[in-house]
């Protein structure tokens, strides 16, 4: 599996209401497809390509600020304080759409979310295959739908501290089957895994092999990667430093091992460029590689170790390194096959849709052409992207989404002069970091000429009706990709293959420094540059909030303004940043339904880019209005929210969502991100700003003293 570096971090997620459990399905899925058969030889590691050094941004960016695309003003004549009402068809589903989310039966004041939400989760009910349904799937739906049809047509009438600041290596923690870590101690989740693995097996054997012995054989290798999770590490533990790869082998001795790593690298080079004339990259005991040190000392004891294992009374001592070989053997073997197993014949996909029912409570399967859109988006999502990008995306749009992250990002600077627990230094510092983080908007502009593009593809050769052996390319392809980056100079630009422009989505890379919207977000309900500012602030720029502040969360503070992970704070500040958040632990960690609470802990970084996010955003909107006191816009009709209380709306109508109570207790469980009702009410509760927007009393649930709020950034 080739990938960048921590920059794929699952935590830079949308902040609408994906449960972690289904990002977590989709990252797997995912993963499936980019597996290539080399993985078979890497011993429970992720192979990494990683960006090392984010080379300080200029932050010059030429374009005028405040600037309203033309279009716009041209269509718009302001006419009055009161503005006109806005009459485009955006404005008209803006404006609908918000009507059938709101449910006026409820105070704004005691349930923001339910009052903005309401309406809309009595009008969607989660369709089969799925474990809940957002406003973010939704959309993902509706892009779906735009891709088979587009991908259905002729296409004959289309247009066309690390220091080195290069790409590296990077060994890290992987290749475990369950999603995550605590499941290896849940016996349904494990035998359900057993069970999976032995039909796949004994499948393979074609109905041969005594069932029994299969079953012995798929506990060992479960048993294995029990031990695997066991030592695994939270991100924000994952330290590691530059070895050689000698070192690497001396570190983990090559007789425990399928052989040293430097012969691996090397034939895996040579084996990716024999075909190709470029020159094989040349891999020898002085290569340096990245390292997650302490994982790999971990990992070097249990392979070496044979009393780890439980070996039956009928193996006898000098047979003991042979077993352990075998079920070395098995697992690899396992590593190898299961991403593909979705690709095979229909019994083998009936087994793993058991098995995803047994994980993540899944009901039903989803259509043919679902699974065929979604695979050459996948494969192919950056040569699909510009059907979508001419049908649904302006160049208006992506100029008005970069001046309005630009106008968060500023916001988000001035507010640091208030706060009195950052020191100067460290201030100015964050200031540069927040000036350093790049932009990647809508789509890589090497997309929409056609020759750029298929230099791009070039060596992704797809037959046609050879679904499972494109596959197996596709996954070639990627890893040939990630091998010519290596030792080569970083660029700033590269966009990562995880993110098709298609994606409803948007990432914040920790170690990149980068924010990245995909097109697929930037679109309506959420964002376009035909609806009110007021809006567009509410739902994307609090998101474009969110992912910056990710920079600035209990994990993105470790990394320096030039992207190296480095102490660059005093422990003074440090303490300080630390008592803040404890504000929000203890304020998130509530109770939701009997036996279940939110982990005030784990969803610290979550809630600390909501907050900070939506505060950045709604005061990015009233300097945008500063300039635009009337909004070119208008109003929106049927409507007489004012624009604060609009921003507001937007924020916790992105978040609304319907989700099955086994979804629930999974994402209180193990995600990153609270429950959308307790992220919407407790961020706004945070915020005078919105009792102030909807004249909540004194006593109303989300008026809040001033000493009971809760605020870091
Ligand atoms: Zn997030």
């Amino acid at each position: 599996m080739v990938a960048e570096n921590s920059s794929e971090d699952p935590r830079v997620l949308l902040p609408t209401d994906h449960p972690d459990f289904q990002q977590q399905l989709r990252r797997v899925s995912r993963y499936k497809k980019a597996l290539s058969v080399l993985s078979f030889t890497l011993l429970c590691l992720s192979v990494i390509l990683a960006i090392l050094l984010w080379k300080s941004l200029s932050g010059k960016d030429s374009r005028s600020k405040n600037t309203v695309p033309e279009t716009i003003n041209n269509k718009f004549v302001r006419n009055s304080s009161q503005g006109h009402v806005c009459l485009t068809p955006e404005c008209i589903l803006a404006a609908s759409t918000l009507i059938e989310s709101i449910d006026h039966s409820v105070d704004p004041c005691e349930d923001f979310y339910g009052f903005a939400c309401n309406g809309w989760i009595e009008k969607h009910s989660i369709p089969r295959g799925q474990p809940q349904w957002s406003v973010t799937d939704q959309m993902t739906e509706d892009n779906l739908e735009i891709l088979r049809s587009l991908l259905e047509r002729p296409l004959d009438n289309i247009e066309g501290t690390h220091d080195t600041n290069q790409y590296d290596l990077i060994i890290q923690q992987g290749g475990i089957s369950l999603p995550f870590e605590d499941f290896y101690w849940d016996s349904d989740k494990t035998n359900s895994l057993v069970s999976f693995m032995s039909t796949v097996v004994e499948r393979t054997n074609g109905g041969q092999g005594d069932p029994k012995e299969i079953r012995r054989q798929v506990q060992e290798v479960v048993e294995l990667e029990r031990q695997l999770a066991d030592i695994g590490m939270p991100e924000e533990e994952m330290m590691g430093k530059y070895l050689t790869l000698d070192e690497v082998d001396e570190l983990v001795p090559s007789e425990h091992m399928v052989g040293s790593w430097k012969d691996f690298f090397g034939e895996l080079a040579e084996l990716f460029h024999k075909k190709t004339r470029k020159p094989s990259i040349s891999f020898n005991g002085d290569t340096r590689i990245w390292v997650q040190y302490d994982y790999i000392v971990k990992l070097a004891d249990i392979v070496r170790r044979p009393e780890s294992i439980q070996f039956p009374s009928t193996v006898t001592p000098s047979k003991r390194s042979l077993w352990r070989n075998n079920i070395l053997n098995n697992y690899l073997t396992w590593q190898a096959i299961q991403p593909y197993i979705g690709f095979l014949a229909k019994d083998y996909q009936k087994a793993e849709h058991k098995f995803m029912k047994a994980i993540y409570g899944i009901q039903g399967r989803e259509e043919r052409w679902r699974t065929c859109v979604k695979a050459t988006n996948s494969a192919m999502g950056f040569a699909v992207a510009p059907l979508f990008i001419h049908q649904r995306f302006s160049q208006e749009g992506k100029d008005l989404a970069y001046d309005m992250i630009e106008e968060v990002k500023e916001t988000f600077k001035r507010r640091l002069e208030k706060l009195d627990w950052l020191d100067p230094q460290t201030k100015t510092l964050v200031k540069e970091k927040i000036s350093n983080i790049k932009t990647m908007m809508g789509y890589p502009d090497y997309i929409m000429d056609n020759k750029a593009l298929d230099r791009a593809y070039e060596s992704f050769k797809v037959k046609e009706h050879r679904f499972f052996q494109n596959q197996l390319r596709f996954n070639k392809f990627v890893v040939q990709k990630n091998l010519d980056l290596f030792q080569t100079k970083v660029d700033k630009d590269y966009w990562l293959l995880i993110s098709p422009p298609t994606t409803v989505n948007a990432y914040y890379a920790y170690s990149r420094g980068q924010v990245i919207f995909p097109a697929g977000v930037l679109q309506p309900p959420l964002f376009t540059e035909k609806q009110p500012m007021a809006l567009n602030f509410g739902h994307i720029g609090t998101l474009m909030g969110h992912e910056l502040l990710h920079g600035f969360d209990d994990i993105g503070r470790l990394y320096g303004p030039s992207g190296h992970k480095r102490k660059w704070w005093p422990n003074r500040t440090t303490n300080a940043f630390n008592s803040k958040s404890r504000c929000f632990v203890k304020q998130y960690s509530q109770k939701i339904f009997s036996g279940w609470n939110v982990n005030g802990e784990r969803t610290l970084s979550e809630n600390i880019a909501d907050n900070g996010g939506l505060i950045s955003a709604y005061q990015a909107y009233q300097r945008w209005a500063q300039n635009f006191p009337l909004d070119p816009m208008g109003l929106l009709p049927g409507l007489s929210f004012t624009e604060e209380q609009l921003i507001f709306l937007g924020f916790a109508r992105a978040h609304c969502s319907t989700t099955k109570e086994k979804a629930t207790e999974l994402r209180l469980r193990i995600g990153r991100h609270s429950p959308s009702h307790v992220r919407v009410n407790t961020a706004v509760k945070n915020l005078a700003e919105f009792a102030e927007a909807f004249n909540c009393p004194s006593k109303s649930a989300l008026r809040l003293s001033p000493d009971k709020r809760c605020s870091v950034w």
